[in-house]
């Protein structure tokens, strides 16, 4: 019997899932044969239909958070002569470049603030000051701000000056639609328990494939080493070199199924608007102002500004929603003060006017 959840996450990740979901996780498997590793091909194969890359695209699964998978692709794309150009506008840009820097690569960082669009004009004259640079590197929704980066004029110059182009799509793919081949992303990193609504435990990366093979032999981590896992994977139909995790796998490829009984990626991308925009007019009615304007707004996650009154305190909002079934998340911008609300996962516009008449409920501003 699997147990209904105490309470909602409203987080980017870990987020809630589906009983059925947490369900497909009740059982051991042995990874040896066919039984599971089939699995694992599945959702190799699923993945790069979700992002439309065809047959010049692969996936390769690795196991821990995202921030692994991110790490992963920087040690196998990275050679000593590459200079990684980094375009930041929030916290999860930031650990990109650090990432990069803890490497000891060569790296140049954009800094936009974190209320603001990266600009391409400024990318393009950093790309032309500095043709060393051979990689570009950026997020595509900042889980910052929740942030929608309009990554397609960066990506296209990119292209024209025959970079490669980087996307922690993390918190957005498979919630928005996007497709990996225009405008071209050389390698595209997300991971099990965002849009997809699986449990947390492994990240997986979209690759173009003769990119990828071109990488061979570049990284200095073992256990990081994606063209390593890819091959292993490739090689022996689903194998992962090193522990799988198992129970997680099996659960994603559920949340895959549930997603395409959703009616796939643009069907649950009008649930997640639908979420946002019943969040964001709600707030409002009730005297809270969201941190972004409304066209750079994503549909993932949704920053508000502290309100000013003196009685307010995050701590009393959090206890409060958490004792009427919503878990919210602290603000990460740092210029100013903000609580967040993440309106994906398992999660529909009833509970979101279920959070709404909560917060109005609550009488401390
Ligand atoms: C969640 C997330 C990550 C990865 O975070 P982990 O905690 O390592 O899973 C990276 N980038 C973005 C934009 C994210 O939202």
């Amino acid at each position: 019997m699997i147990p209904e959840n105490p309470y909602l996450l409203l987080t980017p990740g870990p987020l809630s899932t589906s009983r059925t979901v947490r369900a497909a996780m009740n059982r051991d498997w042995c990874t040896w044969d066919s039984d599971y590793n089939s699995l694992v091909q599945k959702i190799r194969a699923r993945l790069v239909e979700l992002s439309q890359g065809g047959s010049a695209y692969t996936s390769v699964l690795m196991q821990g958070s995202g921030t692994f998978s991110v790490e992963a692709v920087l040690w196998t794309c990275l050679k000593p002569d590459s200079t990684l150009l980094v375009i930041s506008n929030g916290a999860y840009g930031k650990r990109m470049a650090r990432i990069a820097s803890q490497m000891g690569a060569n790296l140049r960082v954009l800094t936009f603030p974190e209320g603001s669009q990266p600009d391409p004009k400024v990318v393009e004259k950093t790309l032309q000051e500095h043709p060393e640079i051979s990689h570009l590197g950026m997020v595509h929704c900042e889980t910052t701000t929740g942030m929608l980066n309009r990554y397609a004029p960066i990506a296209d110059l990119a292209s024209k000056w025959e970079k490669i182009f980087i996307l922690d799509a993390m918190s957005s793919f498979g919630g928005i639609p996007l497709d990996v081949r225009s405008p071209k992303i050389d390698f595209l990193i997300s991971s099990a328990n965002k849009c997809i609504q699986g449990v947390p435990g492994f990240g997986f990366v979209l690759a173009d494939r003769t990119r990828l093979q071109g990488c061979e032999g570049n990284s200095k981590s073992h256990s990081l080493d994606l063209v390593d896992q890819w091959k292993t994977m490739e090689e022996n139909q689903g194998k992962w070199r090193f522990t799988s995790p198992t129970h997680t796998v099996r659960a994603f490829l559920q949340a895959l199924q549930e997603l395409e009984e959703e009616g796939g990626v643009a069907a649950r991308y009008q649930r997640y608007r639908l979420n946002h925009e019943i969040l964001i007019r709600g707030m409002e009615n009730a005297g809270i102002r969201a941190f972004l304007s409304a066209e750079d707004q994503s549909p993932i996650i949704t920053a508000f500004h502290e309100p000013e009154n003196p009685g307010f305190s995050f701590e009393k909002l959090y206890h409060l929603l958490k004792s009427e079934g919503f878990v919210i998340y602290p603000g990460k911008v740092s210029q100013a003060p903000t609580f967040r609300i993440g309106h994906i996962g398992h999660v529909f516009p009833a509970d979101i006017h279920r959070l709404v008449a909560a917060v109005e409920k609550i009488k401390f501003w």
